[in-house]
C-alpha cells in the first residue's frame, strides 16, 4: 500500500482555523473578534469590560 491515507488526508484537508477568541489589551476581556459589535467596541482606546450576559 502506497501512503499511509491518514497522512495523505491531513495534506488535502483545510488546516484548523485558529481560536476566534481575542484578549482586548485595553480592558482584559476575552471576546470574539467575529462579532462585529464586540470588536469594534473593543477597539475604542477607552472603555470598560462589557457587562456580561
Ligand atoms: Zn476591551
Amino acid at each position: 500500500m502506497d501512503g499511509d491515507p491518514v497522512t495523505i488526508r491531513v495534506l488535502f484537508e483545510e488546516p484548523e482555523p485558529p481560536e476566534a477568541g481575542e484578549t482586548c489589551p485595553h480592558c482584559g476581556q476575552g471576546f470574539d473578534y467575529r462579532q462585529l459589535a464586540a470588536a469594534l467596541y473593543h477597539r475604542q482606546p477607552a472603555h470598560e469590560p462589557l457587562p456580561l450576559q
